[in-house]
């Protein structure tokens, strides 16, 4: 068996994650060559991540407490949404179950009855384990049995964009990988199949490859510029098209969560770091401009400013198919939804482990590219319909932003799911996609999207009973919270961050 030649375009976080993956799970399979330009850099942002990226860490056998203290990462054990559905609202999305996790009707159909019958029953996130860890600012890690109040929550990590690449390289090159710096200014195909053949480099280097991953960035300079393969544009459901990042001094709490707060033109992230806060507002050009916003982020910025503005410009949207001839794009060259839900890194990792699963032996065929393709397309549109959501489920009027995503129309496939859950609360249910039940319910009930009904089958329990079951499940959940170390004390004593080298 030869090995493919894989050719990466890129050294951004997908193009470290491309090549520490390839290098480590296909030794043999593969050889890996990574190609990028420190002149023209990377996006450097990217900071909150989804809990999968645990399994792709686990799977390179990277340490984590290793990698946390030396990409000075935090804990992440959901979302916090704030000012979205009305001024002065507030919920978390959470990593985890409502309720003990497994049962076979979903929690929120129980808390559903109660509330239709008019019983006082608390905010569904009281009985989330991972929202009340995140209220309290408290963290310890899951125990395996999900079906344990201290196993019914996951996490993920907030860490520094720029140190997470160069901690995947030394891991690649360790397996093995190429590096070669320089800025690739011509790509050369082949006149009969229009495969890649190889791509030239401004000192005239030239580097052939059998399979090419495009990870060049917005730029997607083989998959959009040379293939030119169409981008699907989504703009007209996620208007935000641009994002002023200032980071800030940490004043407050080192939270073990996101915070995506409402503004008048889109709304800002707050990442808190070991050493620093990440800001940035992320907002629609035709609602304010770059100026307007970064005066507004710098209004409420909770600490010291410790950069100065940066604009970064972007489209929603992705490549109509993310697999063309012999290149695959992986990261920004194949689309970008907005960060509001943190899934760009998710994305890399879904392409990445499509690819592994689908690595073409000898010759590329159809049906793998195909179905790549096919999985991608999925994960996109599930994610948009989902990012959709958190803007069109509002109730806000008070700008023209607003106002607009409020009554835009939206695509069938979200309409139909918000009638689901409008009539009793159900959840369309996935096989493949990244956000499950959960995610869905916190976020429908939020942002008011009240159900009218409720599964029958949660009708059968006697009210008392259910309403002591919950009493006891709420006072259980806040009981184990309390005794859980403080976040910044957990990360002090588990990965205290390395200083710069
Ligand atoms: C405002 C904003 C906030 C975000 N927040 C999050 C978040 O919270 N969570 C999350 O998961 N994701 C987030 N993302 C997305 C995340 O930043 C990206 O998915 C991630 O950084 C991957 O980027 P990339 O590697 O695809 O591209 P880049 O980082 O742009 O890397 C592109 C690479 O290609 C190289 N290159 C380009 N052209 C050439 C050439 N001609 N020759 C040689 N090399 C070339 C560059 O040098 C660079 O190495 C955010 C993005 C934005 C814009």
């Amino acid at each position: 068996m030869t090995a493919q030649r894989v050719v990466i375009v890129g050294g951004g976080t997908a193009g470290w994650m491309t090549a520490a993956a390839l290098a480590k799970l296909l030794p043999g399979r593969c050889t890996v060559h990574l190609v990028e330009s420190e002149a023209i850099g990377i996006v450097g942002v990217g900071e909150a991540t989804l809990p999968h990226i645990r399994a792709f860490n686990e799977r390179l056998g990277i340490a984590e407490a290793d990698f946390m203290a030396a990409t000075r990462a935090t804990f992440k054990l959901g979302i916090e949404f704030r000012d979205w559905g009305r001024q002065g609202d507030s919920y978390i999305h959470p990593f985890g179950t409502f309720g003990p996790g497994g049962a076979a009707i979903d929690f929120h159909q129980f808390w559903l009855r109660l509330r239709q019958s008019g019983a006082a029953v608390p905010d569904l996130d009281r009985f989330s384990m991972a929202c009340t860890m995140a209220r309290m600012n408290r963290f310890a890690l899951p125990t395996a049995d999900p079906h344990q109040l201290t196993g019914s929550f996951g996490y993920a990590y907030q860490f520094d964009a720029t140190l997470f690449g160069p901690y995947l390289r030394t891991i690649a090159e360790r397996m093995g990988a190429k590096r070669t710096e320089g800025r690739i200014v011509a790509v050369n195909r082949d006149g009969e199949s229009g495969d890649i053949l190889s791509i030239q480099l401004e000192s005239g280097e030239v580097i052939e490859g059998d399979l090419f991953v495009d990870c060049s960035g917005f730029i997607s300079l083989l998959l959009g510029k040379t293939l030119e393969e169409p981008f699907e544009d989504w703009s007209k459901w996620l208007p935000a098209d641009r994002a002023v990042a200032m980071p800030c001094r940490t004043e407050g709490a080192v939270t073990p969560f996101t915070s995506a707060i409402a503004m008048p033109a889109g709304w800002r992230w707050r990442i808190p770091l070991q050493h620093r806060t990440g800001n940035g507002y992320v907002y629609s050009s035709a609602f304010t401009s770059d100026d307007e916003a970064a005066d507004a982020l710098a209004r409420v910025v909770e600490g010291e400013p410790i950069a100065s503005p940066r604009v970064l410009r972007f489209v929603a949207g992705r490549r109509a198919r993310s697999w063309v001839h012999n290149c695959v794009g992986i990261g920004l060259a194949s689309g970008f939804l907005e960060p509001l839900e943190s899934t760009s890194i998710y994305l890399i990792q879904a392409a990445i482990t499509a690819l592994l699963e689908l690595f073409p032996d000898k010759e590329i065929s159809a049906v793998d590219r195909d179905e790549f393709n096919r999985l991608i397309d999925l994960e996109y549109d599930r994610i948009r319909d989902f990012l959709i959501l958190h803007y069109h489920a509002t109730e806000r009027a008070d700008t023209p932003f607003w106002d607009y995503v409020r009554t835009m129309p939206i695509p069938n496939s979200l309409a139909e799911k918000l009638e689901l859950f409008r009539r009793r609360g159900r959840v369309v249910k996935y096989r493949e996609g990244v956000f499950l039940d959960a995610s869905w319910i916190a976020v429908y009930l939020g942002q008011r999207v009240i159900p009218e009904g409720h599964d029958m089958r949660a009708d059968a329990p006697p009210a008392e009973s259910l309403i002591a079951g919950m009493r006891k499940l709420g006072a259980d959940i806040e009981g184990i919270a309390a005794v859980m170390e403080d976040h910044a004390a957990y990360l002090k004593r588990y990965c205290p961050m390395k200083e710069a080298a």
